[in-house]
């Protein structure tokens, strides 16, 4: 069994604390996949001396050269797409179709990003002084810290990867401790395409240890992180003045309206709720079904349901793959308690399932209120809630009764109804007739309220993550000109 390494400064290199850790096929607990380091804050310093020594060689390299090493990222990522998919199938355990796309999507970022090099904008713009021209440039951050959960251990990465490099920075990187494989694979690519030595350091090991001093060690000057509510909340007490990017969970909604096409509802509803085993920020946990349609789509999406097929996301006849841990089975078993005794009635599902793997029925919960925590709390497993609205005013008030804001979605063929949820549901993300997920690389993807400060990541919006934006002043009318106090006189 391989013991993998922490890479630093271009070199594979055991951490101080001489202790390791397992990853495993969350389908096959039993399965080891590899031991990793399990770092230190003392690892982490190293890693940030050498992202140090990398910063300004990397940040001085013109942005179109370095959108060479990033095709060449996208180029080797394609020719390792199938084993890379495979080998995230078998580390987070999702169905081997979306372990392809979670691949893909790293591909188009670091193809969107590399593109970004011959561009990365800044504006020009008239000043109020005559002889004085007026821009702005985009300048690199310094070194940043990225830390990313398990649920996309390849995209996410990336997404945060990609735009840090072609933007001029250095990087100190910290995965979630459940998927560790699939980050060592990714960076084992940078390094094959010629990222230099100490421009990405990846080191493995806890939250705890390793990304808290991430977020707290003084020479990093920006984090950007995607995980949960409450570990957001700890990086921005924490991270002090930095630059902080945060990408949080999410509790978002399917609204159905009585003028929907329903079959292609039930089927965004399915993907949207039990694609990634409902493990997605951007999972559809809630429908809002209007009052006149909700007991034929009940109906509809029990039979859709009835018909998934738990397993391994290697088999091609797996609909629905593992939980990622155990504690992850408890949380979902934990919340349908929860919904039973709040009242809620449960239509199917709702059990853990008596095999080897990290495995729970796809569950769907109906007469679901607002106030109810089934309706409210993230369970980021495989669990639909069924509410009712008598019309687009309360399924919009519904869909915004949460503190999260990340995705949405409306099924509808009144252009009224579409415009008014684009317009009015507090969300980063609304899609009309279509589920709450599939966002595409070179669009905005981030979130509102408490999912999020505010940051994008993705399209321009990662640019703007990892950037700063100078402005330059050039007087060339060889006086000292004041902005404000001189009076511009017109010429006669
Ligand atoms: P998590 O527990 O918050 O962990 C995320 C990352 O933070 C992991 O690398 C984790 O390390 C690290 N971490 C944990 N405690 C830390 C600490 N005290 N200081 C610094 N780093 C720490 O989240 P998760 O369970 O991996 O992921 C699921 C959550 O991510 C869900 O809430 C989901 O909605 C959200 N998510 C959001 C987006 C988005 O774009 N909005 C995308 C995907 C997922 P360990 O693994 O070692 O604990």
């Amino acid at each position: 069994m391989l013991t993998y390494r922490n890479y630093i400064g271009g070199k594979w290199v055991s951490s101080d604390s001489k202790e390791i850790f397992k990853s495993i096929d969350p389908a096959r607990p039993l399965h080891i996949l590899g031991y990793f380091q399990k770092s230190t804050k003392e690892d982490v310093k190293t890693a940030v001396e050498a992202a140090g020594k990398a910063y300004e060689p990397w940040s001085d390299v013109p942005a179109p050269y370095r959108a060479k090493v990033l095709f060449n990222v996208r180029d080797l990522l394609i020719k390792n797409k199938e084993r890379l998919s495979r080998l995230l199938t078998l580390e987070m355990g999702k169905v081997l179709p979306e372990a392809r796309g979670d691949v893909q999507e790293a591909i188009d970022v670091f193809e969107y990003m590399a593109g970004e090099g011959r561009r990365l904008f800044g504006h020009t713009t008239p000043s109020e002084l005559r002889d004085k021209f007026c821009m702005t440039i985009r300048r690199p951050i310094g070194i940043v810290g990225l830390i990313t959960p398990w649920n996309f251990p390849i995209a996410i990465p990336a997404w945060k990867l990609a735009p840090a490099l072609i933007c001029g920075n250095s990087v100190v990187f910290k995965p979630a401790t459940d998927t560790p494989l699939c980050a060592i694979k990714l960076v084992e690519i940078l390094e094959k395409a010629g990222v230099p030595k100490g421009a990405v350091n990846l080191i493995t090991g806890s939250g705890a240890e390793v990304g808290s001093e991430i977020i707290k060690n003084k020479k990093i000057r920006a984090i950007s992180f995607t995980g949960s509510k409450k570990v957001g909340e700890y990086v921005m007490q924490n991270a002090g003045l930095k630059k902080v990017g945060l990408e949080l969970g999410g509790k978002n909604a399917i609204i159905v309206m009585d003028d929907a096409n329903l079959d292609l509802a039930v089927d965004g509803i399915i993907w949207g709720g039990f694609g990634t085993t409902g493990q997605r920020c951007t999972a559809a946990s809630r429908v809002i079904v209007h009052s006149k349609i909700k007991k034929k789509l009940e109906i509809a999406l029990l039979k859709k349901i009835k018909g998934l097929r738990l397993g391994h996301g290697l088999k091609s006849t797996t609909d629905v793959g593992p939980l990622i841990n155990k504690s992850a089975v408890e949380k979902t078993q934990k919340y349908t308690v929860i919904g039973k005794e709040e009242g809620a009635k449960l239509l199917c599902g709702g059990k853990i399932v008596k095999m080897l793997g990290n495995f729970y029925t796809p569950t769907l919960f109906t007469n679901v209120t607002p106030t109810m925590r089934i309706a409210k709390e993230e369970i980021f497993g495989p669990v639909v809630s069924i509410l009712e609205a008598k019309n687009i005013d309360q399924a919009i008030e519904f869909a915004n009764s949460v503190d999260y804001g990340l995705s949405s979605s409306i099924y509808t063929n009144d252009i009224r109804n579409a415009f008014k949820a684009m317009e009015k549901i507090e969300a980063g993300l609304t899609y009309v007739n279509s589920s709450t997920i599939g966002s595409e690389v070179h669009l905005p993807f981030g979130g509102v309220k408490d999912t999020g400060n505010g940051t994008r990541e993705a399209g321009w919006g990662g640019i703007e993550e990892f950037s700063e934006e100078k402005t330059l002043y050039v007087d060339y009318s060889n006086k000292l000109q004041k902005a404000q106090i001189d009076v511009v006189k017109f010429k006669k």
